[in-house]
């Protein structure tokens, strides 16, 4: 995605506006807060409020990051420096180097560092509450599966999985260790796109009747040899990466699941890079009242949309899905609203919600919902267009 993976570590600025969201959580209460169950987990808006207390006199809870590629390393490390209710207190590489780096950068003790071989020993690690998988999709699983054993609460990056099986597995797992498991789904935590969920769900312009939503970028950094770009190892291609923030823009503007998707891959312009993920793939969703999202990914164009069309008025976020810079407007004028440090937001909130031992905003079960989307739309694209509902 044009989300500046690679983004430099630049984000103090942004420490001043971390007040800002508490603001904007009063703003979008008293929407009913519906249950975690699979089918109304998308509606997190209220859901949200119950998260912010912090707990000053308590103790911060310790994250250990496992797998510590751009994402670790350019936005959650920094972001965990910036925290209140979490930090960093271990890493989980296969890379010695990278170990020592890390070490001496965050001042990382060296009983808190693991390799892939030694995870499980985390489980005797106090300093260790929650364990951030942040590796290939493919070893989401894994990962996910051996903390809980540990008895670690989890947050796993998205796309969740690469299959619902999977997906399943580390939700059984983690219900069964008695420990939550969260997404990574940061925009859930971000002024933007809650104030795109109070448009849509309190209807503040009316039904919605359209939905729109694209994120393309190139993601390949020009290397052929990414996991990106194996499909065992990505599970697919750009819908994987990019186009889960549009199924879940698009969910949570409605604030309801889909009930069926239709899909259609784009053509292959760069074969040597994509002969095993898509380059590109179009879809809709199709929502109970009729309402249907139009929806975008690629690994070759650069797009970042996410807006809707209501009886009464229009908003559009562009960009959308960046880590800072996004920009909104309505049909009444721009969107007054801050750019934040949402990965700061997203862990924190995460980490309250862990110590009240309550599910976060943004629960495995979400995860779960969303790969059953994302996989029904891949079969849609392969049977040539086919209408697949959800279940
Ligand atoms: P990356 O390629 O930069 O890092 C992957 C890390 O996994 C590296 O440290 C690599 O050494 C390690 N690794 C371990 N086993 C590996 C293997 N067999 N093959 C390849 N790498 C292996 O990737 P990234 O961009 O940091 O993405 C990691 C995860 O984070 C993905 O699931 C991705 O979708 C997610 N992510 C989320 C966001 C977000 O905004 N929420 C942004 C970027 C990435």
């Amino acid at each position: 995605m044009k989300t500046n993976r690679n983004q430099p570590e630049a984000f103090n600025r942004r420490k001043f506006l971390k007040g800002v969201t508490l603001t904007l959580g009063t703003t979008i209460l008293g929407l009913p807060l519906l249950s975690m169950s699979q089918k109304s987990a998308e509606s997190s808006v209220a859901a949200e409020n119950e998260s912010e207390q912090t707990g000053a006199q308590k103790r911060k809870l310790g994250i250990a990051l496992v797998g510590l590629g751009q994402y670790s390393a350019n936005q959650l490390a920094p972001a965990l420096q910036e925290t209140e209710n979490c930090y960093l207190a271990g890493i989980v590489t296969g890379t010695p180097s990278k170990a020592q780096a890390w070490k001496t950068k965050y001042n990382i003790p060296a009983k808190n560092i693991y390799n892939y071989e030694n995870f499980d020993e985390i489980a005797q690690n106090k300093d260790i509450d929650i364990v951030y998988v942040v590796l290939p999709n493919a070893m989401h699983a894994e990962y996910t599966i051996r903390a809980a054993k540990a008895k670690k609460h989890v947050i796993c990056e998205k796309p969740m999985a690469t299959t619902v099986a999977d997906a399943q597995r580390m939700l059984d797992a983690c219900r069964q260790n008695n420990v939550q498991l969260a997404i990574g789904y940061r925009l859930h935590f971000e002024p933007f796109h809650r104030r795109v969920m109070e448009l849509g769900q309190k209807q503040v312009y009316g039904k919605v009747q359209q939905i729109e939503a694209r994120n393309s970028g190139d993601q390949t950094n020009g290397s052929l040899d990414i996991w990106r770009l194996n499909k065992k190892l990505a599970g697919g291609g750009p819908l994987m990466d990019l186009g889960i923030y549009c199924v879940q823009g698009a969910i949570y503007t409605m604030g309801t699941t889909p009930v069926a998707v239709t899909a259609k891959f784009g053509e292959v312009t760069k074969p040597s890079y994509f002969y095993d993920v898509e380059q590109s793939i179009s879809w809709q969703m199709e929502f109970e009242n009729g309402v249907v999202a139009t929806c975008n990914s690629s690994y070759a164009d650069d797009e970042n949309v996410l807006s809707s069309k209501a009886e009464k008025g229009w908003w559009k976020l562009s960009p959308s899905y960046a880590y800072e810079g996004k920009k909104g407007e309505t049909s009444e004028g721009p969107m007054n609203l801050p750019n934040i440090y949402e990965q700061v937001k997203q862990m924190d909130s995460q980490a309250e919600s862990f110590r009240r031992n309550k599910p976060s905003i943004v629960p495995g079960e979400m995860g779960l919902r969303d790969m059953k989307i994302l996989m029904a739309i891949y079969e849609s694209a392969k049977a040539g267009g086919k209408r697949v509902p959800i279940n």
